[in-house]
């Protein structure tokens, strides 16, 4: 059996948060990411409810800002992406800057769509690990990576 590119480094998952669809942002995000060598493997439209993005995001039950991230995150539709490329954890992570926008580096996804440290446009996997596991919480049939 091929050798998982998931296990391989590869492949990242992201999401364009409610405020990017909301916005119509959606189309210039992806061309941002397409641009930057990352091939779409998976796509969904879709929107979380309350509890999943509760489980989504669960690594951040203690933070101060986890209630709120939640409501956020089950405002509206949001986009489901998972990525490849060579390094995908680290080089999306560079593609769509800081967290918090103010310290996005300039031409950023985050520095030229997010509104706030929470309104932040795009959500990026932090680790090989994470991006298996955040993938998997919307796609099934992820043993083709
Ligand atoms: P990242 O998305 O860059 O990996 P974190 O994993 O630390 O950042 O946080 C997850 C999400 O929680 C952020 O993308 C953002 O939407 C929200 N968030 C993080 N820190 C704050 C904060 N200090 N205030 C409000 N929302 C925050
Ligand atoms: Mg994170």
């Amino acid at each position: 059996m091929q050798k998982s590119q998931f296990m391989a480094g590869n492949v990242t998952f992201s999401m364009i948060k409610p405020d990017a669809y909301a916005d119509g942002n959606s189309g210039a995000i992806l061309q941002m990411i397409e641009k930057a060598g990352f091939k779409i493997k998976a796509l969904k439209l879709t929107q979380l409810s309350e509890q999943n993005a509760g489980k989504f995001y669960e690594v951040h039950r203690e933070r101060p800002f986890y209630k709120d991230l939640c409501s956020y995150m089950s405002s509206g539709p949001i986009m489901a992406l998972v990525l490849e490329k060579q390094d995908a954890v680290a080089a999306f992570r560079k593609l769509i800057g800081a967290t918090n926008p103010a310290q996005a580096e300039e031409g950023t996804i985050r520095k030229i769509f997010a509104k706030s440290i929470e309104a932040n446009a795009v959500h990026g996997s932090d680790s090989d690990e994470n991006a298996l596991i955040e993938a998997s919480f919307f796609f099934s049939g992820l043993e083709m990576f």
